[in-house]
């Protein structure tokens, strides 16, 4: 079977660990200091379910509650990664409006989307619970998941289940 092409973009406010978590899948490795201005796409191909996928990345230089998120970041994109960081409030508030305004300028619902809480190895500093975490995605029927992009804790999971995901809104529903 051919791999199938899939564009997913990674969206929150900055220093969350976008380029981090989007480096860590595609390299297996962690990047202390990624320029954080820079926006790129990585590509890497993954088996789910038998299946080849050629994941496009989009590891968006970041947004906040002000900047207005260009629709360019919705163009020819299945499925969506919104990051905030368990240890910023802010970062947290911003996945909301980022939220908001994927709705209005899709019109849609139900995107394939995961909610990720990054930097759990940074526990001390938590100012977000899961349950906070777990129940804002479930409002929104996506997906939620806790990750450290620096111990490589959870960040394939992101990836595999938004795979997943894109393909139930696709009307293919793969079994189990
Ligand atoms: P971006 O602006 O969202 O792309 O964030 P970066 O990936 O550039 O990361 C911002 C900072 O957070 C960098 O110093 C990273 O090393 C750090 N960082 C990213 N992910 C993690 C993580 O899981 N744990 C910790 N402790 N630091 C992280
Ligand atoms: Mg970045």
């Amino acid at each position: 079977m051919p791999s199938k092409l899939r564009k997913v973009a990674v969206l929150g406010f900055r220093s969350v660990g976008k380029s981090s978590l989007s480096i860590q899948f595609v390299d297996n490795q962690f990047v202390d200091s990624y320029d954080p201005t820079i926006e790129n796409t990585f590509s890497k191909v993954v088996k789910v379910r038998g299946q080849d996928y050629e994941i496009k990345i989009v590891d968006t230089a970041g947004q906040d509650e002000y900047s207005i998120m260009p629709s360019q970041y919705t163009m020819d994109v299945h499925g969506y990664v919104l990051v905030y960081s368990i240890n910023s409030q802010k970062s947290f508030e911003v996945v909301r409006s980022i939220h908001d305004r994927l709705l209005d300028l899709t019109g849609e619902v139900n995107l394939p989307m995961v909610v990720v809480g990054n930097k759990t190895d940074l526990h001390r500093e938590r100012e977000i619970t899961y349950e906070e975490g777990k129940r804002l995605a479930d409002q929104w029927g996506a997906l939620f998941l806790e990750t450290s992009a620096k111990r490589n804790e959870s960040v394939a999971d992101v990836f595999s289940q938004l795979v997943v995901e894109m393909e139930r809104a696709d009307g293919n529903a793969p079994k189990d």
